[in-house]
């Protein structure tokens, strides 16, 4: 087999323009024996860490790059149309500095650059220039524009001047052949500039798809983009059908009068190396005062924060309330600071303590904690939580342990409606281009993508309308589910050959990636600018986010931190202001009774519209069809505590803890039974508390409901992509189908154990 290397890839994240998935190219690229292979998205790095990660697993070499958009002139000047603003250029990274270099351009092209596209210009990619190396790129190329159009003098000049500005050796002549007749032009016109410039000619296949079969899909995907019909004819199309992942013999074919440029494609493969490390983390730099070090500073906060939760712990003692001695307390305390100094994380229990702490001052409602950080008797001292881990029996492992290489994960809820305010703080404090907030990437969605592609392909909308409703609105369903599922769809499929295509495209586009949008939740802190470490994006409201998702973001050793806005914590919050000015009481959330009858009745009669967690119709089913009388109270908590979706949904173990009748609270916490990773603190409903739990959840938001959830976070944060998905009409409707559907196998009794 000839060698060939592919340097010009675009995948699902080149949004709606790429359709390649990640692990189906790679899979190819394994099965071909190749390897190296480089990702070029269009003026993004979407897809670098999941593509380095993802081809290291395969030992397929991965390049990283991508293709670029250079402005004609001033990356700063925004105007003209669209189509004349931006050429393209494909920059791979040869080392890291190169890497680091792509990211600050990259993030350029969106900070500031941006018009139409994320666009940068010669005099920025000049200054960035050392450890890229050039392509000249598509038919959108300045070289090959300037060709096309009979302009050879444009095209040696541009040419002449990426050359000069990449070095002699570093930019490369691009050659693509898709059949297309400019393609030609271009391809007799390279070779006299590869001479007179003395620069090398390379050959790539500017890979958009897959496999050939998927050349119409990629055109449908593309209308989707445009928001244009498939029979429109003055849509943008890519006229030929050769945008594949061809195999080097293909390749080899298509190029044998060029044996250089085929050539030329390994040996850049062999110069370009990036790694990127793993297991190194970023921690921004927490400030001490003097004369303490920060070992000493963290526990002299820690313990003087466990100082002031000492007489309450000491009057349940008393009380006979208290299920540990104060003893245990101040040994597991002991060893959790000293567990902490050893893995060297004083500094960003501090960094949590010190943003919580500016919140309380501030009185912006926190909430009192989720997730494992509930396992640690320091994040309780520090009031990074509110949950007792001794008396609940949290583990501190679950949270922190010498095995795990990631760093611990702190969740925390603000009050909605002044998050902003905490994330202002932080940015102040670690400084503006040291914080970001994180990118969330939207799919296609089974009954979604049916919708966009009826909309292309121009069905009549009852039909499409009865395809999508035909496919069950269950969580994660997926078209191939649904036609195993749906007796009626299959026969539809079998007996409407429109049908037939509809789901064919609509399959094969299904769970790409469609839109990038801002994580609800997601803040990342790093000791220096975040673009030492990765790419910026903007978003359509101007929000600088990082261009890798969460997991990437952990991934690459960066701080990250979820928070949280919880509507609940607002309405409780106003609530008790609005008692206060009305009644003159001022009313302790925290002192609420939890057997209220008058309370249970409302929930009996499903009346719990705005309370988190019970407001579907099915979860206001739930406790309606409990009986009438008022329950005994442990009944009452079984069922409050069964009605919760997300631990049963997991397999979930509760365990129900009555602090003591002086707290006039029974408080549940529930684990989860797979990976304890899970720890959650419920008071009971009708006290209007925020349910806090990691999982999904639903929770309204500018009266816009958002159904959010880890792993589900990438493709439903609720920024503007849940507002996209719930902005109205048919999409939200079935996006309000799905969420109910999200609660409604989990509302229910069984399979729920309690101890
Ligand atoms: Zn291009
Ligand atoms: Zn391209």
């Amino acid at each position: 087999m000839p060698d060939f290397v592919h340097l010009h890839l675009h995948t699902e994240y080149s949004l709606l323009d790429g359709a390649c998935r990640i692990d189906e190219v790679l899979d190819q690229a394994a099965a071909l024996k190749m390897t190296a292979m480089a990702v070029t998205e269009h003026g993004n790095m979407f897809s670098s860490v999941i593509f380095h990660d993802h081809a290291r697993q395969r030992d397929v070499k991965p390049i990283l790059g991508c293709e670029v958009y250079v402005a004609p002139g001033s990356r700063l000047s925004k105007s003209g149309s669209p189509g004349e603003t931006a050429n393209h250029l494909v920059l791979l990274a040869e080392n890291a500095e190169g890497y680091h270099n792509l990211i600050k351009l990259v993030s350029a092209g969106y900070t500031d650059g941006f018009y139409y596209k994320p666009r940068i210009d010669k005099a920025l990619l000049a200054q960035h220039s050392k450890g890229l190396i050039g392509l000249s790129s598509c038919l959108k190329g300045e070289v090959a524009e300037g060709l096309s159009r009979q302009q050879e003098k444009r095209a040696m000049e541009a040419a002449g001047v990426y050359r000069d500005i990449l070095g002699p050796n570093n930019f490369f002549l691009e050659m693509q052949w898709h059949g297309i007749d400019e393609q030609r032009i271009v391809n007799s016109g390279l070779p006299a500039i590869a001479r007179d410039l003395k620069l090398p000619l390379v050959c790539t296949n500017d890979v958009h798809y897959l496999r050939a079969a998927d050349a119409h899909p990629h055109d449908v995907l593309l209308c989707i983009g445009t928001g244009k019909a498939f029979s429109d004819p003055k849509r943008l199309r890519y006229d030929a059908k050769q945008f594949f992942l061809k195999t080097p013999d293909e390749m080899a074919e298509a190029f044998k009068d060029f044996p250089d440029a085929l050539a030329n494609t390994v040996r850049i493969a062999e110069r370009c190396d990036v790694v990127l490390g793993e297991g190194e983390n970023f921690l921004p730099n927490f400030d001490v005062p003097a004369p303490y070090g920060l070992d000493e500073y963290f526990e002299r906060v820690t313990r003087d924060g466990f100082d002031q939760r000492l007489p309450r712990l000491k009057q349940l003692a008393a009380a006979g309330a208290l299920r540990h001695t104060i003893d245990e307390y101040e040994r597991r305390l002991s060893y959790e600071i000293a567990m902490i100094k050893k893995m060297k994380y004083p500094g960003y229990f501090l960094i949590v303590w010190d943003f919580i702490r500016y919140a309380r001052e501030q009185d912006i409602p926190v909430g009192p904690g989720r997730g494992s950080a509930a396992g640690s008797l320091v994040a309780y001292s520090l009031r990074i939580t509110d949950v007792d881990p001794i008396d609940f029996d949290l583990i501190f492992e679950r949270f922190l342990n010498p095995e795990r290489v990631s760093l611990p994960d702190i969740d925390i809820d603000f009050c909605e409606r002044r998050r902003g305010e905490v994330i202002e703080y932080v940015t102040r404090k670690y400084g503006r281009e040291n914080v970001a907030q994180i990118i969330t990437f939207g799919t296609m969605k089974a009954k979604a993508v049916v919708r966009d592609v009826g909309r292309v392909l121009e069905m009549p909308f009852a039909d499409v309308d009865k395809v999508a409703k035909l496919i069950p609105p269950t969580l994660d369903m997926t078209l191939d589910k649904a036609l195993e599922e749906s007796p009626a769809l299959k026969d539809l499929e079998q007996s409407d050959p429109k049908v037939k295509e509809l789901l064919s495209v609509a399959r094969r586009l299904e769970g790409m990636t469609r839109h990038a949008s801002v994580h609800a939740a997601g803040v990342v802190i790093a000791p220096k600018a975040i673009t030492e470490y990765a790419p910026l994006y903007k978003g359509a409201r101007d929000e600088i986010t990082t261009q890798w998702s969460m997991k990437e973001i952990e991934r690459i050793g960066l701080l990250k931190m979820d928070f949280l806005g919880l509507s609940t914590l607002t309405l409780i919050y106003d609530a008790i202001a609005e008692i206060a000015r009305t009644t003159g009481e001022k009313l302790d959330i925290d002192r609420v009774p939890l057997d209220d009858p008058k309370t249970y009745q409302v929930f009996q009669e499903g009346a719990t519209f705005g309370i988190f967690q019970f407001e579907s119709s099915g979860m206001r089913d739930i406790p309606a069809q409990g009986e009438a009388a008022a329950p005994r109270r442990s009944d009452r908590a079984q069922r409050a505590v069964s009605s919760r979706p997300a631990a049963e949904r997991h397999g979930g173990r509760f365990h129900r803890e009555e602090t003591g009748e002086g707290r006039g609270q029974v408080r549940i916490a529930a684990t989860r039974a797979d990976s304890g990773r899970d720890v959650r603190r419920h008071r009971l409903p009708g006290t209007g508390d925020a349910h806090l739990q990691r999982g999904r959840r639903l929770h309204t938001r500018r009266g816009r409901r958002v159904a959010q959830g880890h792993g589900e976070e990438e493709r439903r944060g609720h920024g503007e992509n849940a507002r996209e998905v719930c902005g109205g009409g048919q999409e939200a409707r079935d996006f309000r189908e799905e969420s109910r559907a999200l609660v409604r196998p989990h509302g229910t009794l069984r399979g729920v154990r309690l101890q």
